[in-house]
């Protein structure tokens, strides 16, 4: 048997890896800015997590969802501490899609509504809602395209105050997009469409799948917006590789036995990861260091050549040249060592690096970023 080849791959087979740093099967030293989509959040190999996972390995790994689990109340109880979202239940689950599977779900079970509003150039996963209510016909097959969705453009607020409407079960947002380049939601939009949900009596998703975890300086993207949403999703940084997603739901919404369930999501091993990562994340003040450092190096990279636009909040960082990135990033890879990532804006590079990465290693893809990019300017 094969694998199904639905992946581009870069000619690269990662055998090890420490904090910020990857090596390959030739010992060639690389860079991780993009931590294979933002998963990475307390850097590879992080000697705190390899150890709690390991301690759980050795006690117990996996039982269903039959039995009491008590990891699951000490990762809720510190995500909510760290989140500031105590008074949200938690539910969990195994990937991004399925936490927005869930949690639209969840608003059509508690509306009795169908239709749902989602924002243009979104990405939300690649499950039957959460693609659906994925702005790109390319990775959606014909059975899901659901004519329930009504997709707007971000930050405006017109088109979102005619979507909302009486048959309105949810809104779904990205704190930030990430696939889409990384685009942010004012805080007027955010508050607005918190107040259409409102009036409307629908329910206000927040998809931090990518943007939560403390990426952008604050726990989750929206919380700069000072918003309280009724659903929030997190997964990626939430395990640093380990699959496991939640949805955050407002305490007001009933749950109900059978209403949602998973085999795999919140086992004995998940949510060793997911404390691990939480307490990692409190003990070494990673928020604040996402906040400082990336913040820092926004306004270095706003000063660098070829660079049109720099987009982003803490470690989230959208740079948009001013000629496509494809060529650039190949660059810094194959001759710097430096993983980068693409979204679906082709001058966009996004840079996604571990929470803990140092100014050191910000400083050395700085050199190599001007360098790449003087050489793509020489070469154009
Ligand atoms: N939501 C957002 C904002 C994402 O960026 C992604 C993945 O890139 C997803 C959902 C889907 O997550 P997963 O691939 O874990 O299903």
């Amino acid at each position: 048997m094969k694998t199904f080849d639905v992946y581009p791959l870069f000619n690269i087979t990662p055998i090890k890896a420490e904090g910020s740093w990857l090596w390959d099967d030739q010992g060639r030293k690389y860079l991780d800015l993009y931590g294979g989509h933002a998963v990475i959040s307390i850097g590879h190999k992080h000697p705190y997590y390899v150890d709690a996972l390991s301690q759980q390995l050795n006690k117990i790994s996996f039982y269903s969802n039959s039995v009491v689990i008590p990891q699951q109340e000490k990762l809720a109880h510190l995500l909510g501490e760290l989140s500031g979202c105590s008074q949200h239940n938690l539910f969990l689950c195994n990937s991004g899609a399925e936490a927005n599977e869930n949690a639209l779900k969840i608003a059509s079970f508690v509306t009795s509504r169908k239709k749902v509003v989602a924002v243009k150039n979104s990405f939300h996963g690649r499950t039957s809602l959460a693609v659906a209510a994925t702005d790109d016909e390319k990775i959606q097959a014909p059975i899901n395209r659901n004519e329930k969705i009504e997709f707007v453009i971000l930050n405006d607020l017109n088109e979102l105050a005619n979507a909302i409407d009486e048959n309105t079960c949810a809104f779904i947002v990205e704190g930030i997009q990430g696939v889409g380049g990384i685009q942010l939601p004012t805080t007027e939009y955010l508050q607005f469409a918190q107040e259409c949900c409102k009036q409307n009596g629908a329910l206000l998703i927040i998809d931090e799948v990518q943007s939560g975890y403390g990426r952008t300086g604050k726990f989750f993207a929206h919380q700069h917006a000072a918003i309280k949403p009724d659903l929030i999703t997190v997964a990626k940084g939430m395990g640093n590789g380990f699959p496991i997603a939640g949805v955050l739901i407002d305490n007001g919404i009933q749950a109900k036995h059978g209403m949602l369930g998973t085999t795999f999501g919140g086992n004995y091993l998940a949510c060793a990861a997911g404390i691990a990562v939480l307490e990692i994340i409190k003990n070494e003040n990673l928020i604040s260091n996402a906040e400082i450092v990336g913040n820092k190096w926004i306004n270095e990279l706003i000063a660098m050549p070829g660079v049109k636009e720099v987009r982003g909040r803490g470690l989230m960082i959208g740079i948009e040249m001013e000629f496509p990135v494809s060529p650039l990033r190949k660059l810094l890879l194959e001759e710097h060592g430096i993983f980068t990532g693409s979204s679906s804006l082709a001058n966009t590079i996004r840079l996604l690096p571990p929470l803990n990465i140092t100014e050191n290693e910000i400083n050395i893809f700085n050199m190599a970023f001007v360098k790449a990019v003087n050489k793509q300017l020489i070469v154009k």
